[in-house]
């Protein structure tokens, strides 16, 4: 009989509360909505939307992130990727109320940039994103100090991709590193090689090894990764010191689901079909594929494309099911048939939404994402950096910078 003891696991932070019951402080999925929040069934939901937008007329600006659900899209001044609406909403200072139909880390940076007297809200605070969740503040300064202890940290440069928490984003600020988009990871690479030998790369594996392997030329075996639930990371002191890149274990939980199964089963099944991928897939299906690129590439491909043209398309399903109905001159379908939606991308619905404009219209600011004044500065730091590496559009000012 086997002497070890079973250890109940702990339960994970992360768990998602039960929607609409309770909050959890010490993460970013509390939930409360206080007043009442107008049931999914209410026939009337679109003519409210409709109603609290018109009374704000322009003291709000509502952002849509490209994942959004299609009743959603539908009441959003502007649509685009993360940082695209990041810059959209400092854009517009006059506008009191940035309502940011995304996921929290988007709703913080959008705070970063906009002015103090500007009130970002989120219409559900349980819109985490798992992949930013991978890496907890605490765990990166755990981790600096494994490689303070291999004696690589002073080598090293952080760069974390935009889909982090703010306070990652000053932590990589206060340690000399950038932040980085899915469109200009290759310059920030570059630009960190430039600063020191090695890059620590957060929170996504998949994004920082495809751009240092098949952009910058560099070995898989250059890569290591760093599992923040293993002692040391996981790694010798002698791997961290022979690294490159010291990729973070982690990922994002729709395009880490593609597989290559799905692509050769899609290119038997329709001879000739272009893939095209998010960086965010994993790196088989990336190296395989024909186009790979962010959101913003992938609408401009496809609206750059052949009439009769056929696409495998491996992102959110919710972009690619409004690519389909906008060009239905040519053949786009979905990578992979067993991957929905991104969970929490839905969590924001019409009945969230409206709950949201109808607080403001009476004066209530609900949900309101708010970073600390000392981490937002760091931040702004890791994003400045980001914001002048060569060919990168820069974003307004802060009035108050
Ligand atoms: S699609 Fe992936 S990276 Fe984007 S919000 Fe969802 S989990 Fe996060």
């Amino acid at each position: 009989m086997s002497t070890e003891t079973f250890v109940e696991p702990e339960p994970t932070p992360l768990a998602l509360l039960l929607l609409g019951k309770g909050a959890d402080p010490d993460s970013e999925r509390g939930v409360e909505c206080p007043g009442d929040l107008p049931a999914p069934s209410d026939p009337d939901l679109v003519a409210r939307a409709h109603a609290a937008k018109e009374a704000l007329g322009d003291k709000v600006f509502v952002l849509g992130h490209h994942y959004q659900r299609d009743e959603v899209i539908a009441f959003a001044d502007v649509s685009g990727d993360s940082f695209k609406l990041a810059r959209d909403a400092a854009a517009r200072p006059d506008a009191p109320y940035i309502v940011f139909c995304g996921v929290h880390f988007m709703a913080e940076s959008a705070d970063i940039l906009t002015n103090d007297d500007q009130a970002v809200l989120l219409p559900d605070l349980a819109a985490g994103c798992s992949m930013a969740d991978m890496a907890a503040i605490a765990q990166v300064e755990d981790a600096w100090d494994v490689l303070v202890d291999a004696g690589v940290a002073d080598l090293t440069v952080p760069v974390t991709y935009m889909n982090s928490t703010a306070a990652i984003k000053a932590f990589v600020g206060r340690h000399g590193g950038t932040v980085c988009t899915s469109s200009n990871a290759k310059r920030a690479l570059e630009w960190a090689f430039e600063q020191g030998e090695k890059i620590l790369f957060l929170p996504d594996e998949h994004l920082g090894r495809n751009t240092a392997v098949l952009q910058l030329g560099l070995t898989l075996e250059d890569c290591v990764v760093y599992n923040p639930h293993r002692p040391g990371g996981g790694l010798a002191p002698e791997e961290l010191r022979a690294a490159k890149v010291i990729l973070w274990q982690g990922h994002c939980s729709v395009h880490g689901r593609f597989t290559l199964e799905a692509v050769e089963e899609v290119r038997a099944k329709v001879p000739g079909i272009n893939i095209l991928v998010h960086p965010e897939c994993r790196h088989e299906v990336v190296r395989t594929a024909e186009y790979v690129g962010s959101t913003e590439y992938i609408i401009k491909t496809i609206e750059a494309a052949e009439p009769g043209s056929a696409w495998a398309i491996g992102t959110e399903l919710n972009l690619v099911r409004r690519l389909a109905l906008a060009h239905p001159d040519k053949q786009i379908v979905f990578l992979e048939k067993n991957v929905c939606f991104c969970s929490t991308m839905n969590r924001i619905d019409l009945p969230h939404l409206v709950w949201t404009l109808e607080n403001l219209v009476e004066g209530r600011v609900v949900n309101r994402i708010e970073v600390d004044s000392e981490v937002a500065r760091w931040a702004r730091v890791a994003l400045d950096r980001m914001l002048a590496l060569p060919g990168v559009q820069s974003a307004p000012a802060r009035a108050q910078d």
